[in-house]
């Protein structure tokens, strides 16, 4: 909800602080185990979080069993007392000194990036790619990647890692936000003003298939969705996709442009990390047309670098969801203008963190996503 105004009573201090807590620690490779930590104290532009709900990601499953992409102080991060988990939302129930930008009391979702703030790339915004990436001195922080996450009862998060959620959202809707906030990302490094042109979004896992629903949202039209699953494809129809396709029955650039009357569209955002999905997505966009990775193969790929430069097409890589872009997504959400809700959610306990990533790595497939409901609602 929003900063309380001079006529909502003050929230006191009605969240209780335990000395410890439970969280999961990270020990070897795929070694979870649920320990009592001491509570984390949040410093100046900090404030601790009461973790209510996460969503289990692909991301979290990979650095569990093979420690990358996180990294801590230089290293792969087992065995370090580290707590993994990045997709939260909780309450603030302790600011930090100075803090007067939250409340305690107030809804919050989490974005994974505090950026150092002093480095060139901080400055321009784009604190995803932060040039102290993991210098933690520096006041570098990415929530379960660098610095401890939400798998857990409580976490600290910087102010800027913080957007407030409305109070009919529910707890798993707004674990969401940060996943569509990395498909509004990747959107805005594209140039942002999609309104009236054609966006394709590759691969409906749940960045696609956020990116579906802000682009449309965003005034995409029309707005195509190819993949291999139909029932991810259905759910992207019902997020907001004019037009889906299976790739396993259509060839993709015949369809995309079979729907565009052979002009092709301006922009696409490759989802799907297909070794030939960047020379099919050049082959999608028209001349001069944008094209967003946002994710990638496992291994190197060829590339028609010929076809991309005389055809005068951009590539952009990113990572993560700078440029306040998580805000915007919350925005969006907020206002009903897609509902993250039909990505099925199925629910677990905090105690039972090793089973929701079991479950989640047998659906990766499906389109629900694995929510840990941490507190009860
Ligand atoms: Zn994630
Ligand atoms: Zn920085």
């Amino acid at each position: 909800m929003a900063t309380p105004r001079a006529d909502t009573p003050r929230r006191g201090n009605e969240y209780p602080i335990p000395e410890t807590i439970r969280a999961w620690v990270l020990g070897g490779p795929a070694e979870l185990s649920l320990v009592e930590k001491p509570v984390p104290q949040p410093v100046s532009a900090e404030v601790l979080v009461r973790v209510d709900a996460i969503a289990v990601c692909a991301t979290d499953i990979e650095i569990i069993r093979h420690g990358v992409p996180a990294m801590i102080d230089g290293g792969l991060p087992f065995n370090r007392g580290f707590t993994p988990g990045h997709e939260y939302m909780g309450t603030i129930v302790k600011l930090g000194p100075t803090v007067d930008e939250f409340q305690v009391g107030d809804r919050v979702t989490v974005e994974v990036h505090a950026g150092c703030g002093r480095c060139q790339r901080c400055r321009e915004g784009m604190y995803t790619s932060c040039l102290n990436y993991g210098y933690r001195a520096k006041g570098h922080r990415a929530n379960g990647f660098s610095t401890d996450g939400g798998f857990a009862e409580y976490a600290v998060n910087n102010i800027n890692t913080l957007a407030h959620i409305p109070d009919d959202m529910s707890d798993a809707e707004a674990t969401l936000i940060v996943t569509a906030g990395t498909a509004m990302y990747g959107l805005d490094v594209m140039g942002g003003v999609i309104a009236g042109e054609g966006v394709v979004v590759i691969g409906p896992g749940p960045i696609g298939l956020m990116g579906v629903g802000v682009a449309k949202a965003l005034g995409g039209q029309p707005v195509i969705l190819t993949g291999t699953r139909d029932r991810r494809l259905e759910m992207g129809k019902r997020l907001g996709a004019d037009e889906t396709v299976n790739v396993s029955r259509e060839d993709p650039v015949d369809a995309v442009h079979r729907l565009t009357g052979g002009k092709g569209v301006q922009y696409v955002l490759e989802c799907s990390g297909a070794p030939n999905a960047l020379n099919e997505a050049a082959r999608m966009v028209n001349r001069g047309g944008r094209i967003c990775l946002a994710a990638f193969p496992a291994e190197p790929v060829p590339v028609d670098l010929a076809y991309l430069v005389r055809n005068n097409i951009y590539v952009f890589g990113i990572r993560g969801e700078g440029k306040s872009a998580t805000h915007r997504a919350a925005a969006l959400l907020a206002q009903k203008r897609f509902d993250a809700k039909l990505i099925h959610t199925h629910t677990f306990p905090l105690a039972d963190v090793p089973t929701a990533i079991r479950y989640a790595r047998e659906r990766i497939e499906d389109a629900i996503k694995v929510v840990v409901q941490i507190r009860e609602t």
